[in-house]
């Protein structure tokens, strides 16, 4: 019997690591269990910060991982160079797109701007049933409960146009995020 096809999750995460030590060491688990559970993984591409520790863990629990990287951000962003596939893109825009189309689901790791952008376009195309894929918010450390917050209060006054927990799932930490994920997939 053939074994079901894998699956790939798109994960937007900081190209910083961030002040706390939470935020690596969920993510090096986040990547281990991803190799783990056979599931892929698409992502900007960088070998810095908390992209460069994702794709080293799973890489070596066995994930097929894919960098997206736009041309303007070629050396600029450090691009991994032991990705299994590294796809370069004409901008910015066609590098998001590219990452969640080719995500069965999505994962929110701590970031700054960039992280911040590529979250909600995925969540907003969601909205706008352009795709239908989920995505999990990791709160490491608590690290984006103000933004929970912010998006329970945009429901509350009436901004959504249904219940913002609808098409996100929030975990506090990675072992949990990948169990409902891996259900989310049938797995
Ligand atoms: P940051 O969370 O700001 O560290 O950025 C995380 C990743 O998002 C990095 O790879 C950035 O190059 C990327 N990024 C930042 N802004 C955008 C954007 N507008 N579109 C696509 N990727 C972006």
């Amino acid at each position: 019997m053939s074994s079901p096809p894998r699956k790939r999750v798109a994960v937007f995460c900081g190209s910083k690591s961030g002040a706390k030590t939470v935020y690596s060491d969920h993510v090096a688990t986040l990547g281990n269990l991803l190799g783990e559970n056979n599931i892929d993984i698409v992502y900007g591409g960088s070998y810095k910060g908390l992209m460069g520790v994702l794709a080293n863990h799973a890489l070596i629990k066995g994930s097929k991982v894919t960098g997206i990287i736009p041309e303007v951000l070629i050396n600029r962003e450090h691009q991994h160079e032991g990705l299994t596939e590294l796809i370069i893109t004409s901008d910015m825009h066609q590098r998001k797109k590219t990452m969640y189309e080719m995500g069965d689901a999505g994962i929110v790791l701590p970031g700054g701007f960039g992280t911040l952008d590529e979250f909600f376009e995925m969540l907003t195309w969601n909205q706008l049933s352009i795709h239908n894929k989920k995505i999990f918010i990791l709160n490491s450390g608590g690290f984006y409960s103000r933004l929970i917050e912010h998006l329970e209060f945009l429901e509350k006054e009436e901004f959504l146009h249904d219940q913002v927990w609808n098409r996100l799932e929030q975990h506090d930490n990675p072992v949990s995020l990948v169990n409902s994920l891996c259900k989310s997939f049938g797995n």
